[in-house]
């Protein structure tokens, strides 16, 4: 009965080109008839414009997120034989790129209702050669930062926020990506700001920082030609950053619209009673995501937990309603780690979020009788 169901994409951001059609053409024109490609106008105008959205002195564009963290890891002096201590469960670049630059990733297992590090066991993992923590605002919403910077503060170590998911994002009123030393953003084209293809940008409030930023994203090199440090090529190109301008200014539409989208599944959830009480992951009953006090969640994702979380998914992709688990796998179980000697059931938050985490369309766009669809195909398919 439900065979004739109407697909749901996960994410489809022709419906925002659409809307905007005209003037990110015109934008893009704009840099081809310019031809000038590296650090041109729009690069300077888009960090300008990022650093006031943000609230920070500084921002910078650079080539992507994992970059972004890269570059704020290098700009803090963090290398070989340091350690950094950041979430078992995100995206994979938040422990690549301590592992790129040659530090050590420390994990610490996350709270169960935020996704987010359990900031209760970070002391826990302090050693001597700690030199940061990068908490992940995950999926859209902030990290318990009071007691990360107050360990940061008493322990003194730097904080480099991994913000990819997170633009726009708040904790207690406060920007996020400013409350650390550096914030690292990703444009990647499914986060919230989005561009046509790969970007990023680092934000910090201390002039020495941005310069060492600065220099750190091309070649170690204030003065062309000469050389401080080893940096990298770690440029933003300005097609992407006038792309960024033009949508910069629909972010924060489009965030309040994800959070509509969020108010409304849960209502429609209720409705169909399928909302698991006490958050408690039951057979049959969906545990919704919890917007924490304090936080403004922007929905990069919406993630349901659930039991059997696989047949769910299986039945959704049957009846072409997009959904995704991010993440199969918690960071501590990937195969390249496996020299940090940890094992199945260290983790158990994280473990047990990459078992039952399932995220289900909240891109703005969305139309009303497509979250009931959703809502009422995940209805059948857990019943
Ligand atoms: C997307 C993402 C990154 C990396 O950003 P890219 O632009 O894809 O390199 C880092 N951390 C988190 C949590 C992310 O979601």
């Amino acid at each position: 009965m439900e065979n004739h169901t109407k697909p749901v994409p996960l994410l489809d951001l022709t419906r925002q080109y659409k809307n905007l059609q005209a003037e990110l053409d015109e934008a893009v024109l704009r840099v081809s008839r310019s031809q000038q490609f590296i650090m041109g106008p729009d690069i300077a105008a888009f960090e300008g414009e990022c650093a006031a959205y943000l609230g920070s002195k500084y921002a910078l564009g650079c080539s992507s997120g994992t970059d972004a963290l890269i570059m704020a890891l290098m700009a803090l002096d963090i290398g070989p034989g340091d350690e950094v201590i950041t979430s078992a469960y995100s995206f994979f670049a938040t422990a690549g790129s301590i592992a790129r630059i040659g530090a050590k990733p420390v994990f610490v297992d996350i709270e169960p209702e935020g996704f987010n590090i359990d900031v209760s066991k970070i002391e826990d993992v302090i050693t001597k050669k700690t030199k940061a923590i990068m908490p992940v605002h995950l999926f859209g919403q902030s990290a318990e930062m009071n007691q990360v910077v107050e360990l940061a503060k008493a322990y003194n170590l730097k904080i480099i926020e991994d913000a990819a998911q997170a633009i726009g994002c708040k904790y207690q009123g406060q920007n996020i990506g400013s409350i650390g030393e550096i914030g690292a953003f990703s444009f990647f084209p499914s986060k919230n700001l989005g561009a046509f293809g790969d970007a990023g940008l680092v934000s910090c409030n201390d002039e020495a920082l941005y310069q060492r930023l600065k220099s750190v994203r091309v070649h170690g090199s204030l003065v062309k030609y000469y050389h401080e440090e080893v940096g990298g090529n770690f440029r933003i190109d300005t097609l992407q950053a006038a792309v960024l301008r033009v949508k910069l200014k629909h972010l924060d539409a489009w965030s309040e619209k994800r959070a509509t989208n969020a108010n409304n599944y849960e209502r429609l959830f209720s409705d169909f009673q399928l909302i698991a009480k006490d958050g408690v992951v039951t057979p049959g009953k969906v545990v919704l995501p919890k917007v924490l006090p304090g936080r403004r969640h922007i929905f990069n994702q919406f993630v349901i937990r659930v039991d059997n979380r696989d047949q769910l998914m299986n039945r959704l992709k049957d009846q072409k309603i997009g959904c995704e688990v991010y993440y199969p796998l918690s960071l501590h179980q990937q195969k390249c780690f496996v020299e940090l000697g940890h094992k199945t059931g260290d983790f158990p938050q994280s473990e047990r979020a990459a078992n039952e985490s399932l995220a289900i369309p909240i891109f703005p766009e969305l139309e009303m009788d497509e979250l009931e669809r959703v809502v009422e195909a995940i209805g059948n398919s857990i019943g």
